[in-house]
């Protein structure tokens, strides 16, 4: 039994740094089981439910594919329109009832919040898979253990991250959970879109250094990591203000000239425009990577939650 067994994964700064480290290395182990061609059996006679009211691929995918490489089995809602959410179920109900069915639930949502309303609802584990702009704790999990397989640690480097700070629920959650690291900021994004005053003030009461600017450029110049985002669309009032904003920020190959040496390109990926093809062969682009890793963390916390790591 860890800390995190019967707890619920809502947001990004519930965790300490033991925890992550725990995380992180039980992700390992995972990995090196799977590389190896071992079968595991860990979630054996375990059932996952995945509800997923929005979009996804990546989440969704990884998060099944974990409880089956873990000998679990999944059963799943992939769209809102599919389950009785549409027919004016509320989520209370939805969760009394999936907890009959299911050891541990998954859910992406779009309201912000809803993935704690969910777990209050329920004495199953629920893991936040992205509650509208709010977070998307499991993701800035795997880009934690991304920069530290990509950088071999994540103390004393300078992280930027660019584009749509205000929607995005995974840089809210980054800068959260790298905020308690040796770890210096950029937020570089269009002034409309500009990282939520009360998460840079936070972050500035915990003594984090952040630097703001609108200059992607010079955001390059300086970083160790750069982790791009799209500009959220499905977030916007005014589909105007989002044809504005929408290539705000376009990273290209020959961009990176003025880069350090070692240079890590993150994206929690979709990508829409934000980076070019041209940048893909480039040693430190690590978005596929990123994605991959996204597997044995979400291994490691089923199985932590549920008691059987
Ligand atoms: N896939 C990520 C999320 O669900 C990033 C994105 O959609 O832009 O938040």
């Amino acid at each position: 039994m860890s800390k995190l067994t019967h707890k619920d994964v809502l947001r990004a700064d519930q965790f300490s740094k033991s925890e992550i480290a725990l995380i992180v290395e039980i992700a390992r182990e995972y990995e090196q089981a799977l590389a190896a061609g071992r079968v595991l059996e860990v979630m054996k006679g375990q059932v996952l439910s995945t509800l997923f009211y929005e979009p996804s691929t990546r989440t969704r995918l990884s998060f099944e594919a974990a409880m089956l490489r873990l000998g679990g089995s999944v059963i799943s809602v992939a769209e809102a329109k599919s389950s009785s959410a549409a027919k004016g179920e509320s989520l209370y109900d939805t969760m009394k009832t999936v907890e009959g069915y299911a050891d541990v639930i998954v859910l992406r949502h779009p309201q912000i919040g809803a993935a704690a309303e969910a777990a209050a609802a329920t004495y199953r584990p629920v893991l936040n898979a992205g509650d509208g702009a709010g977070q998307h704790p499991t993701q800035s999990l795997l880009d934690y253990y991304t920069i530290e397989k990509e950088r071999g640690t994540v103390e004393g480097l300078i992280v930027t991250l660019a584009g749509d700070l205000k929607h995005g629920r995974t840089v809210h959650s980054l800068a959260e959970l790298l905020s308690s690291y040796d770890v210096r900021f950029v937020f570089a994004s269009p002034a409309a879109l500009r990282m939520p005053v009360d998460i840079v003030a936070r972050l500035k009461a915990r003594g984090v250094s952040i630097t703001e600017t609108e200059s992607l450029a010079d955001a390059i110049r300086t970083s160790d990591v750069l982790y791009m985002t799209r500009i959220q669309r499905e977030r916007f009032e005014d589909p105007a203000e989002y044809d504005r904003l929408k290539d705000a920020y376009v990273l290209t190959r020959s961009m990176l000239a003025g880069a350090k040496d070692g240079l890590t390109v993150m994206h929690p990926l979709p990508r829409v425009n934000e980076i070019a093809i041209d940048v893909d062969d480039y040693a430190g682009a690590a978005y596929f990577r990123q994605a991959a890793n996204g597997l044995a963390i979400r291994m490691a916390l089923l199985a932590l939650v549920t008691g059987r790591a």
